[in-house]
């Protein structure tokens, strides 16, 4: 078996936010590191099927890629606004937290500054061990047979969508019955010629009520049910204490 001779410091499997903020600390820290990074969709996204209108994130704005470890980074939010030249713009929205468009805004910005290490469309499907020239180094081959060799891998594939039973069975018949990661694109699919009569959302956390009020909001005279698992829906935890998980001390423990 021949293999390619290039041999990456890190591979990162992913590009979502968690990769992205490791590739600016590398930057910033490792500038000489070879770097590479696999990406399933064909662009950086964050979150593309949930970018409802009006909702928004729900953590503060300066926690973001990179402030909490380096606040004189040009790869901030606050930067981020500045060179979109909407930074008192932005300041005097009347919001508490930014909209998740403003948001996936970003890390698309600070994705664009990284593309020389991303390859986009190359889904990881395998990982190995294999000897190179004498070194023992990571492969992981990709959905199209391309095999990559690096010293270190870093997972970041996000969450795995779970479609629990019996729905799974539906979702794998039918394009009308799908998880909330595909919600926007396949609902204008579904909704093209006309409104849906009545839709069904399956779950009772955050993304349940927003999918509840975003159909609300956009098809006013549909049937629109939402069936929790539990006695109702659950409320977001807004105690400070669920924040004290941005603090270095609760990544230690
Ligand atoms: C609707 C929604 C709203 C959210 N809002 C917030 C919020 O306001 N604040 C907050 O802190 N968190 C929020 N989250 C949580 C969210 O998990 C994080 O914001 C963030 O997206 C996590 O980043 P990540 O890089 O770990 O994962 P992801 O953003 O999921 O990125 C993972 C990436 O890896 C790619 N990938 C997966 N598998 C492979 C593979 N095998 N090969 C190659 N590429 C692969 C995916 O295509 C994806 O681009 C939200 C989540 C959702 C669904």
């Amino acid at each position: 078996m021949s293999f390619p001779a290039r041999v990456h410091d890190v591979l990162g499997v992913g590009f979502g936010p968690a990769n992205l903020a490791l590739a600016i600390a590398l930057e910033e820290k490792y500038p000489s590191l070879d770097i590479r990074f696999l990406e399933a969709r064909p662009t950086p996204d964050w979150q593309p099927g949930m970018l409802l209108d009006g909702s928004d994130i729900q953590n503060h704005p300066s926690r973001d890629l990179v402030t909490l470890r380096n606040p004189r980074s040009r790869y901030s939010f606050i930067n981020y606004l500045y060179e979109q030249g909407r930074l008192l713009k932005h300041f005097n929205l009347p919001i508490e937290f930014p909209l998740r468009k403003e948001y996936a805004g970003y890390i698309r910005w600070a994705a664009s500054f990284f593309s020389h290490q991303v390859d986009c469309g190359r889904y990881a499907v395998g990982i190995d061990v294999v000897e190179n020239a004498g070194e023992r180094v990571w492969e992981v081959s990709t959905g199209s047979g391309r095999r990559y060799l690096s010293r270190s891998v870093v997972m970041a594939p996000g969450r795995t969508p779970y479609v629990p039973t019996p729905y799974d069975a539906a979702a794998a018949e039918s394009n009308r019955a799908f998880h909330l990661t595909k919600y926007l694109p396949r609902l204008k699919e579904l909704t093209a010629d006309e409104p849906p009569k009545a839709v069904a959302v399956i779950g009772g956390s955050q993304s349940a009520v927003e999918l509840a009020l975003d159909l609300h909001r956009q098809f006013p005279g549909t049937r629109v049910m939402t069936y929790p698992r539990s006695y109702s829906l659950r409320l977001k935890d807004t105690s400070p204490f669920s924040e004290e998980g941005y603090f270095p001390e609760f990544t230690e423990y």
